[in-house]
């Protein structure tokens, strides 16, 4: 006979990728009660999202496991991140080594890193089970989830059969992946771009593909763009430093391992005849997909659950574990009672467009190669191919104009008019909606070092009563708020702002020259308990919004 078993918890968790692992690390460490069911007992052992970003870095650093993180990667330390992308094949003739997220290196307090994903779940799922806030049922399915007023119940079952538990929560987040069952369950629709695109992802071992790539400059990925593919990539990426690949490619909609001759398509990329030992052969359909909200009631969406695109610039896991981030802290203001009643909203309001505009890029960069491919060819024209191939950077979606912001929220003091997205500029500049940059303190260590899990007030420059006036307004508001004064020093100038108060996911929620007339009305904005939190342009505290 199975068992039944009940859990209650603050928040309920289905799926246990990256992203539902993410997000009970940052509850658990924020002292919130949670319960996460994930169906597989172990990390599945394909490699998918490798390249972790600087940003995500910076997530890893907070939960307290980046050390183990970079401990756990099969690439030695200094391995160059980044790519090469080559014309028609990894043998022709042109190629160029674009420059990936090493520009903007130095506005993260993190260098990034490439593992492959299931060793990144490994290190999440060792790092959940120290945190004593956090109950992780591996190998269980959530069944059935419903929502009414009162909270939500999640019913799953052990994959043995042997168990079926009801979780009962405040809130559930559903972090399971494209197929979604938690999404379909709440009634979230979800739309976007289906390119009718079928993918193989191979991952194979060949150490002879390792030595024919000495021709390159050392690097992570290699991307094959040819005029066949229509925009789309050959695709190889290492998953360890001589040997392990894997590999993606545009297939007939009708491919199947045993009708797809994987092999003779990799020595077509390649341009060469190489050996290879195949470990997986699988197919995925290239769509963008995005959720037309993240939040439906008591139940919400992140991670591929929310938003899921193929993966040209890698961006699906680290757009994930920011969503984590993001509803992390904003759902334990809420549970710990100083939260107001815009913030959770503002989930939706900051994270969609983040998605929304990261697979417009997607979607760019796949017709600006198409339309590149079709136009230049070095058969009809060697002269102008070359003039245009060597005008070209790349068709990733990359830095230094992928700045991932909120300026547009209702919780954050951002321009007039502005909207969130991921068109900007980094800067050292510190400006409301944006990513804090790290600086050094006078006492050398970084800013980021001293950033702590709630609100934080930087205050430049001497004078110490506009941080008294903030230190008052948030103890009238239960909110935690922790000052770091400083002289308007050193790498600090670059910072151009006295005062800036920012969120416990480094994001800056208001910065100024000047103390704010009000700043309780600055505060109550950034934790969503402004009186109208839709009410944005012209209402600055200081009469002109900085
Ligand atoms: C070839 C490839 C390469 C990629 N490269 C990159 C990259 O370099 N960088 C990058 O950022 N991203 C990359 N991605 C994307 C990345 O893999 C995904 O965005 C990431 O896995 C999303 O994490 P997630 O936790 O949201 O979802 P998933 O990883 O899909 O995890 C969802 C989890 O939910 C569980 N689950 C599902 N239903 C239930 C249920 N009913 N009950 C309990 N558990 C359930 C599943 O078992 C799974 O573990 C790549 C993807 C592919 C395919």
């Amino acid at each position: 006979m199975s068992e039944s078993r009940r859990f209650s918890a603050s928040v309920a968790i289905v799926g246990g990728g990256p992203v539902g692992l993410g997000l009970a690390v940052t509850l658990g460490k924020a002292g919130v009660s949670c319960v996460l069911v994930e169906s597989q007992p172990e990390p599945s052992a394909i490699p998918r999202g490798q390249n972790l970003s600087a940003r995500s870095l910076e997530h890893f650093h907070y939960w307290g496991c980046a050390s183990e993180l970079r401990a756990a990667r099969l690439l030695p330390p200094g391995f160059p991140i980044g790519g090469i992308t080559a014309y028609q094949s990894l043998a022709g003739e042109y190629w160029y080594a674009p420059a990936g997220r090493e520009t903007v290196a130095d506005f993260y307090y993190q260098r990034n890193e490439r593992l492959p994903q299931y060793l990144t779940e490994s290190v999440l799922r060792n790092r959940v089970s120290e945190l004593a806030p956090v109950t992780t049922l591996f190998g269980w399915s959530a069944a059935s989830v419903r929502q009414d007023d009162d909270g939500v119940r999640v019913t799953a079952v052990q994959d043995t059969g042997a168990g079926r538990c009801e979780i009962a929560a405040d809130y559930l987040v559903g972090c399971d992946g494209a197929h979604s069952l938690v999404r379909e369950q709440a009634g979230i629709a979800s739309g976007g771009a289906d390119f009718d695109q079928r993918m193989v992802l191979a991952v194979f071992r060949s150490r002879e593909l390792h030595e024919r790539l000495e021709r390159f400059p050392l690097r992570t990925t290699y991307r094959v763009l040819h005029p066949e593919l229509k925009g789309y990539w050959w695709f190889f990426g290492r998953v360890d430093p001589a040997q392990t690949w894997f590999f993606h490619a545009p297939v007939r909609k009708d491919a199947t391992a045993a009708s797809l001759d994987a092999h003779a398509l990799i020595e077509r990329a390649a341009g060469f005849g190489v050996a290879c030992d195949f470990q997986h052969v699988g197919f995925w359909d290239l769509r963008i997909d995005i959720a037309d909200r993240y939040r439906h009631g008591r139940v919400f969406v992140a991670g591929d659950a929310a938003h899921s695109h193929p993966p040209y610039g890698a961006h699906g896991l680290n757009t994930g574990l920011e969503d984590a981030v993001n509803l992390g802290w904003k759902l334990a203001a809420v549970l710990h009672g100083w939260g107001g009643p815009g913030l959770l909203d503002s989930y939706t309001s900051e994270r969609r467009p983040v998605f929304a505009g990261t697979g417009e890029a997607i979607i760019e960069g796949i017709a600006q190669d198409r339309a590149f491919l079709e136009r230049y060819s070095p058969q009809r024209d060697r002269g102008e191919f070359e003039l245009a191939w060597g005008g070209r950077t790349s068709g990733e979606v990359a830095p230094p104009s992928y700045e991932p912001h909120y300026e547009g929220s209702p919780i954050v003091w951002g321009p007039a008019g502005s909207v969130c997205g991921v068109r900007g500029h980094h800067s050292f500049g510190a400006r409301a909606g944006h990513h804090l940059a790290p600086v050094v303190l006078s006492s050398g260590a970084n800013i980021f070092e001293r950033l702590a899990g709630g609100f934080t007030l930087i205050a430049l420059g001497g004078d110490q009563g506009p941080a008294a006036a903030f230190q008052a307004a948030a103890a009238d508001l239960g909110m935690p708020l922790q000052v770091i004064a400083d002289t308007l020093d050193g790498q600090r100038v670059a910072y151009g702002q006295r005062l800036i108060l920012v969120r416990p996911d480094q994001y800056v929620a208001w910065a100024g020259n000047d103390a704010p007339a009000d700043a309780a009305a600055v505060l109550r904005r950034a934790i969503g308990a402004a009186a109208s939190h839709h009410a944005r342009a012209g209402t600055s505290p200081t009469g002109d919004d900085s």
